[in-house]
């Protein structure tokens, strides 16, 4: 499965009342939902959305979270200059994370743990 676009169209982006990270259990940052598409086997295009959060724990050593990390990281309260930040911010990262597929080495393992009852 591909993105038949590399324009990160934006639906909404939360800072506050989010929940827990779906990897660690954390609290998240900033969560991002943003259309997403690609074609299936067949060479149809399918839409939908996809939602992304940002999680000090787990995008700790990601460059591509650097940015936002330090941004949301130092503040309290977004300002004018915070938003505008965040409107260049945001794109950025989901556009240089929202390709990325899992590692299938990591994959199978984590399957091979379910499948084992200890995961
Ligand atoms: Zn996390």
């Amino acid at each position: 499965m591909t993105s038949t676009t590399d324009h990160v169209h934006l639906v909404d982006v939360r800072t506050a009342a989010l929940p827990p990270c779906q990897r660690c259990g954390a609290a998240v940052l900033l969560s991002a939902r943003y259309r997403h598409s690609w074609e299936n086997r067949a060479g149809a295009a399918v839409t939908g959305f996809k939602e992304t959060a940002l999680c000090p724990t787990c995008d700790a050593e990601d460059p591509a979270a650097a940015g936002l990390l330090a941004l949301l990281g130092q503040v309290r309260h977004l300002d004018a200059a915070h938003l505008t930040a965040l409107g260049e911010l945001v794109p950025a990262w989901l556009g240089a994370i929202r390709h990325r597929t899992p590692d299938p080495a990591e994959l199978a393992a984590e399957e091979a743990l379910w499948r084992a009852g200890e995961l």
